[in-house]
This record gives C-alpha cells, sequence and structure tokens, in this order.
C-alpha cells in the first residue's frame, strides 16, 4: 500500500472469473505481486450462471461477456430472461419461447421441455448451431423435437406482443407464424464486456473489441484472456489463455494455439466439434475430404439403444486432419482423439491405423478414416510419412 492509499502490484487481474483466478493464481504463487478486482462473484459466469449449474506492471483483462438483447420491438415491455435469469429461475414458464438456436438456446431448450416446458425454439439460420456443420445441427434438431420442442428454423422474431405475466407473450416470426409464451428467453449471443474498464486511455478501442496477438497480448503491457476477447467462449479457452499468458508474464513466454479449440455443446447427446468446418473451407477455398458415419451403425449403439448421433472426419488433400464434429453420447470424451488429431495435425492414414475397442462408441471413426486414407491414397497428393516411429 502506497501513502496515498492506493495498492502497488505488479499485474493487475480485472475480473475473476475463469480466466482471471488461473491467471492471478499462477503469478501469486510465482511471487509476483497481484492485484485482482472483480465487481461481482468470485469464479465469474462459470461456476454461477453458466458451466456448472446448463505483470511488471502488466493489466490482464478478463472482464468477460454479456448477453447481447435484441433491438426487438415489443420485447422490452415483456417480461424476459437471459441465461444468467433462466438458470437462477425458480419457476417453471409452462410456455417459453427461445430467441437464438446457438449453443446456450439449445442447451436450455433441452433442460426446459425435460422439465416440462412447452418450448418453442426460434433460430433465424436455416440449421441450429449456426457456425458448426449442417448435419450437426439436423441431428441436434431432430434431438430436441423427439424431446417436445418446437423448432422453428429460418424464422427470424420481429415482434412480441403480450400484456405480461399470465396474459401470455406472442412472439411474431418473419416468416408469418408465431409463438405464444410464458416467458421469452434471450440467447441471442454474448458480447465482450470491452467497456467501462478504461481500455481508450490505453489507445485501445472499446468498440472495435481485442484482437489478442500469438501471446494475449492486446497492447504495451496490456494482456486479454477469456470472454472478453470473444475468441472461443468456453470455460477451457479461458484457463489454457491464463495458463499460458502467465507463463509469459514470468519470463517464459507461451504462444497460443487455437486451432484445436474444442467447442462443445452440453445437451444430450451431446455436440463436440473441433477445428474447420465445411463452410469455413469453402469460405477460405480450402479443398476438403469429408466422411461421416452415423451411431446406430455401432453395435454400442444397438446395445444402449441409442437413436440419433454421427461423427464426421474432416481431412485436407495431404490427408492431415483438419477438423472433426460429432453429435454423441459424452461426444466430450468421445472426441479426445479427434481434438488430438486435429492438433497434431495427424494424416489419416495414420488414424485409419489406430485400433478402436469393441464395442466402443468411438468404432464410429472406424469407416470414415479408412474412407478418407483410401481417398488420400488415390489422390496420390502426398506420401508423407504415415509410420509411427
Ligand atoms: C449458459 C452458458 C453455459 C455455458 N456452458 C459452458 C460449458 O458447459 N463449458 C464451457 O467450457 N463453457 C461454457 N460457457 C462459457 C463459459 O461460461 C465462459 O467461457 C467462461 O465463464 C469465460 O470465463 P471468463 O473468465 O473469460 O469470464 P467470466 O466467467 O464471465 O468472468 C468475468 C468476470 O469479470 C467480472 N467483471 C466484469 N467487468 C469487470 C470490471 N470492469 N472490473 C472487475 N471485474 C469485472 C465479472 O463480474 C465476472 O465475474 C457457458 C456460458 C453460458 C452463458
Amino acid at each position: 500500500m502506497t501513502q496515498n492509499g492506493s495498492l502497488e502490484a505488479d499485474v493487475v487481474v480485472l475480473g475473476l472469473g475463469s480466466a482471471g483466478e488461473v491467471v492471478a493464481g499462477i503469478c501469486a504463487g510465482a511471487g509476483l505481486r497481484v492485484v485482482a478486482v472483480e465487481s461481482g462473484l468470485v469464479g465469474g459466469q462459470c461456476p454461477y450462471h453458466a458451466c456448472i449449474p446448463s505483470k511488471s506492471l502488466d493489466l490482464v483483462l478478463a472482464t468477460g461477456s454479456s448477453p447481447i438483447v435484441p433491438p426487438l420491438p415489443g420485447l422490452d415491455g415483456n417480461p424476459f430472461w437471459t441465461s444468467d435469469q433462466a438458470l437462477s429461475a425458480v419457476e417453471l414458464p409452462r410456455r417459453l419461447v427461445i430467441l437464438g438456436g446457438g449453443p446456450v438456446g439449445c442447451e436450455l431448450a433441452q433442460a426446459f421441455a425435460r422439465f416440462g416446458s412447452e418450448v418453442t425454439l426460434v433460430e433465424s439460420g436455416p440449421e441450429l448451431l449456426p457456425s458448426e456443420p449442417d448435419v450437426i445441427g439436423q441431428v441436434l434438431a431432430a434431438v430436441l423435437r423427439d424431446d417436445g420442442v418446437r423448432v422453428c428454423l429460418a424464422a427470424r422474431a420481429e415482434r412480441v406482443d403480450g400484456a405480461g405475466v399470465g396474459a401470455g407473450i406472442t412472439v411474431r416470426l418473419d416468416d408469418g407464424t408465431a409463438a405464444t409464451a410464458d416467458r421469452v428467453l434471450v440467447a441471442t449471443g454474448r458480447r465482450p464486456n470491452t467497456y467501462g474498464i478504461g481500455v481508450e486511455r490505453l489507445g485501445i478501442d472499446a468498440e472495435k473489441g481485442l484482437t489478442p496477438d500469438a501471446y494475449g497480448r492486446v497492447g504495451d503491457g496490456v494482456w486479454a484472456i477469456g470472454d472478453v476477447t470473444a475468441a472461443a467462449p468456453f470455460t477451457h479457452m479461458a484457463t489454457y489463455a491464463a495458463r499460458a499468458v502467465a507463463q509469459t508474464l514470468l519470463g517464459r513466454p507461451h504462444r497460443l494455439d487455437l486451432s484445436a479449440a474444442p467447442r462443445a455443446v452440453y445437451t444430450d447427446p451431446t455436440v463436440l466439434c473441433v477445428g474447420i468446418t465445411p463452410r469455413q473451407a469453402r469460405e477460405q477455398r480450402i479443398p476438403l475430404l469429408q466422411a461421416g458415419f452415423d451411431l446406430d451403425g455401432t453395435a454400442r449403439a444397438y446395445v444402449e439403444g441409442i437413436a440419433r448421433g454421427r461423427v464426421e472426419i474432416y481431412a485436407g488433400e495431404d490427408g492431415r486432419v483438419l477438423g472433426a464434429a460429432a453429435v454423441a453420447p459424452r461426444a466430450d470424451d468421445l472426441m479426445g482423439q479427434a481434438v488430438l488429431a486435429v492438433r497434431a495435425g495427424v494424416d489419416v492414414r495414420l488414424w485409419a491405423e489406430v485400433i478402436q475397442p469393441f464395442p466402443g462408441l468411438s468404432e464410429a471413426f472406424g469407416e470414415p478414416v479408412r474412407e478418407l486414407a483410401g481417398r488420400v491414397g488415390r489422390s496420390g497428393v502426398s506420401s508423407r510419412g504415415v509410420g509411427w516411429r
């Protein structure tokens, strides 16, 4: 503490969520003087509103993100939730309209449908999970319909009419249909918390958002980690970036590599995607070989009565695994080998030699990787070593 009452520190961390906690802990453990400032609850959104319920005078920005509420006529005058309120609600709406078919909208649609609400899920894109491969959204839509969710695709909410709780709220869609609810849940995305933290004084434009370099640096002596950067908004990504930045702050520069960031959606079955998607490959003009397999072709699915699920593998013409996607029970665990394959740039011809245990769900990888391996072999584009020495 200085004479004027201010604190002296080597590292100041704004925000003590998943990212802030890790970076502050590592730096303090290594002997740096750390001041951590948290405006709400220590631990951030992950333990309270998200996952757990569905430096040398550097300044680490770890202020997370907040829900975006769209400027929808009539929404303000009617009771609506964001995920924060939905996950701490004590009432169960009889009818719930969810705007947004991304990860949060899909997870909460299934949860509330299983609690007993009549759920309508509205997504403006042609499929659920618009950033993921189409087939994954298609399987998930079928799963949610099995749960009783009314899934409205390619439909955008254009107006909300109603007289409040009990009287019913009508959400009018631009395809001419409507959905009536007791509560509207807005899950139309989140925006990084870049405002009100003074980044402008450091020459950073809060409006443009934070674009960290390969080490997480956004300016001289300023670092940004977690959801505030808008890159892969997941707890595991926040803690990964926090560990890397802490190492850099301790004098051991650590490059971030987000190429194999696992993107999870905790519905039942779970969605796990990693690396490139066919849409990104088209946009970036990357020739992509792709093959997939429906889980019901595995012995395990037969034994366990798994009706829906799929894995998809994406490889470059040279055979390198560039991406993968799955909707499957415990896909987060099942896809460990796919995440490793993308991260390590494994050749699909080597993956085809991996022996998958019987009767495990990972048998689903067998056919698609063998098919891709065959296509790479035939294309003769590359004969890069596939041995394992
Ligand atoms: C419904 C939902 C479900 C999710 N489920 C999963 C999941 O299953 N798996 C997963 O990996 N991810 C999940 N996520 C994402 C995950 O919660 C976030 O990626 C993670 O919390 C990001 O951590 P963070 O530290 O960057 O931000 P946060 O956890 O948001 O922490 C930021 C902290 O900064 C504080 N803060 C903000 N402004 C200031 C300021 N000016 N000064 C000081 N403090 C400030 C906030 O109060 C907050 O505590 C989910 C998100 C949602 C919304």
